[in-house]
């Protein structure tokens, strides 16, 4: 006989507070709990998912399973956002050691893809090489203009410059 669970009731483990007991158990004799989420919802949730430990490698439940997928949702935005942002900082200063190296027009493109479509654009020049080593601007969804013999790569006289 799996002993008597704690009474978690009350407890609150992120947008969840344990409202009663369910008579469900898990396959290991894990109580389930019946939480309300801050939205209203309720989730039944077994207890060894209920925890503030949250560096341990098992995963919590923290959210009723509507708002457990818009963070989740957000997590991804979130993250995209970052790297794009990181993406045009890395464009910039490619580009700023470019200055004089390359068409001034170049330098004056959106810095990304994602950029190039806010404003309605269709180049960009990162300040990167292509795998042919062409420097040179690209076209969204079309790669680069030099591999398609649009414009002749750049030929970058400083051999000191790394690019990435
Ligand atoms: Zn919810
Ligand atoms: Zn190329």
């Amino acid at each position: 006989m799996p002993s008597k669970p704690r009474n978690r009731v009350g407890e609150i483990y992120g947008r969840l507070t344990v409202v009663r007991p369910s008579d469900r158990r898990t396959k290991g004799g894990n109580a389930y709990w019946w939480c309300r989420c801050v939205c209203g919802r309720e989730r039944e949730v077994p207890s060894d998912k209920l925890s503030h430990n949250t560096t341990r490698r098992k995963p919590v439940v923290t959210a009723c399973l509507e708002c457990s997928k818009e963070l989740q949702v957000e997590g991804v935005y979130a993250k995209n956002d970052r790297e794009e942002a990181e993406r045009r900082e890395q464009a910039k200063r490619n580009r700023e050691q470019l200055i004089g190296q390359v068409p001034s027009t170049w330098l004056r493109m959106p810095l990304t893809d994602a950029h190039a479509r806010e404003l309605g654009e269709v180049l960009f020049f990162r300040g990167t090489r292509c795998l042919r080593n062409h420097l040179a601007p690209y076209r969204i969804n079309g790669g680069c203009l030099a591999c398609a013999g649009q414009v002749p790569s750049a030929v970058v006289t400083n051999p000191h410059q790394e690019l990435i």
